[in-house]
């Protein structure tokens, strides 16, 4: 009871920081919103498991939304503010934007996430047969844990382009009537010498090979006759030859669809979290902006678990010719100067995934700054390891500009950061868009079981980190 705190608990509970659970802070209207937002999100990260696929997803979201595209757009356009624009690049990355009254020039609110995530990959040259049997060779995609990737369902997601240019769409193990494919793993009877090893040798990035089939062609003249019956069996589905892998990018990826966890399903279960859950969450945040004064911009990005490299990762050039297009039609007198004006007084959420603290591994955060699932948005103020190196540190002026525009609009947040001090770290698309002048900050939700694939976050975190991404496009100046 407030009457019977003392003047010392009352002025201590005023300057002592605390970070708040959002179950105990929400009515029961808000938690219906949590979950229906994560019904939503879980329909959407069925149909998108790559980032092949969350580029076609947004893109056509985009356009139900009256986005259009700015490569359909003439020089001589005219764009009024709040015209809605995305542009592709090359399938795999995506900037969707929504023109505010101030200019260009002014800077722009930025919310950007990354849409690939740590899978196997196949190699150019995959096929073999072995014992009767045929198999493909892979080399998995980002900071993995290998045993994980054995004896569960997988799913073969991706595309082959033939020489022509036509482009065959590969999706096989989504469909209830489709075969899955799996990754085998040694009997515990004869796993001694397995079972002595260091968890990261037990299973080797070239041991990840993928059990595709056994029947043999009926002729018998042919060697390798289980290989020649997948060829075939391939040749009259996709009309593809073996050489036509070599142009292919097919990612294996779980078979399984995202879950609820739990009895109170307060959690969602899936692959790929990290970082649908906050591109999802900035997708959905731009598709409802309408009337503001700086453009909002979300970019969605490629190749974050490899080092943000390739003009699809957020090193590439993608932002800036995006930002430059964008100006030239809204200015003619278009220059170099207004560009890096423009993203010199830009503003960016990195929206990507913190590691919430998990019971089950405790020794690894300091709890004093570590995230903690259902305690709302993580803030997370610099990435990096052992000294902060090659990470990326937001400035405090921005962090307190944040601080004001979710304290006053109850954004429920958190600090966060990835864990010990000595322990580890990694980095996000943060640092590169701070390279090139924009003000940055990681920004995002905490995730159990990071990188692995089945990944568990919050659907009150999900919820309040969308609700954060249109304050901060509605709000930061
Ligand atoms: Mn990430
Ligand atoms: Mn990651």
């Amino acid at each position: 009871m407030e009457e019977n705190k003392s003047a010392g608990q009352l002025l201590n509970e005023k300057l002592t920081y605390k970070s708040k659970n959002i179950w105990e802070n929400s009515n029961e209207d808000e938690k219906k919103l949590a979950f229906q937002f994560c019904e939503g999100y879980k329909q959407f990260l069925d149909r998108a498991k790559t980032e092949r696929e969350f580029t076609s997803e947004a893109v056509r979201k985009a356009e139900e939304n009256g986005f259009i595209s700015i490569d359909s757009l003439e020089l001589e356009a005219k764009l009024k503010p709040g015209a809605k624009v995305y542009q592709v690049n090359r399938n795999k990355s995506i900037i969707l934007g929504v023109i505010g009254r101030s200019g260009l020039e002014t800077g722009v609110n930025i919310v950007g996430a990354h849409i690939d995530s740590p899978r196997v990959d196949l190699k150019q040259n995959p096929i073999y047969e072995d014992t009767g049997m045929v198999l493909l060779k892979t080399h998995y995609y980002g900071g993995i844990k290998k045993y994980q990737w054995v004896t569960i369902p997988l799913a073969m997601h991706g595309v082959i382009v033939k020489t022509a240019g036509e482009i065959v769409d590969v999706k096989i193990g989504e469909d209830e009537s489709d075969p899955v494919f799996t990754i085998t793993d040694l009997l515990p009877h004869l796993a001694q010498d397995q079972m002595q090893k260091k968890m990261m040798d037990a299973i080797t990035g070239e041991g990840l090979n993928i059990l595709t089939g056994s029947i043999p062609s009926e002729d018998d003249k042919v060697k390798e006759r289980v290989k020649f019956n997948i060829l075939k069996i391939l040749n009259e589905r996709y009309k593809i030859t073996e050489e036509d892998f070599i142009s292919a990018e097919l990612e294996i990826v779980p078979a399984f669809k995202a879950k609820d966890v739990g009895i109170d399903r307060s959690f969602v279960g899936a692959y790929g979290q990290d970082d649908r859950v906050c591109s999802y969450g900035a997708l959905d945040a731009i598709l409802q902006v309408n009337n503001v004064e700086k453009t909002a911009v979300c970019y969605l990005s490629d190749k974050e678990e490899v080092g943000s490299m390739g003009n699809t990762g957020a090193q590439s050039a993608f932002l800036e010719n995006f930002l430059a297009k964008l100006m030239y039609i809204g200015n003619k007198k278009y220059n170099d100067i207004m560009l890096r004006s423009c993203l010199s007084k830009s503003k960016m959420l990195s929206a990507d995934v913190n590691s919430g603290v998990d019971p089950n591994y405790e020794g690894v955060q300091d709890k004093r700054n570590a995230s903690f699932m259902g305690k709302g948005l993580v803030l997370q103020k610099y990435t990096g390891s052992r000294g902060k190196v090659g990470g990326s540190e937001a400035n405090a002026e921005f962090i307190a500009e944040l601080r004001k525009i979710f304290n006053a609009n109850n954004i429920i947040w958190q600090t966060g950061e990835i864990g010990k001090v000595d322990l580890g770290g990694g980095g996000t698309i943060a640092q590169f868009l701070a390279n090139i002048g924009v003000e940055v900050i990681d920004c995002g939700v905490a995730v159990l079981s990071m990188h692995s694939p089945f990944e568990i976050t919050s659907k009150i975190d999900i919820y309040i980190m969308n609700k954060a991404y249109k304050v901060f496009y509605q709000e930061m100046k």
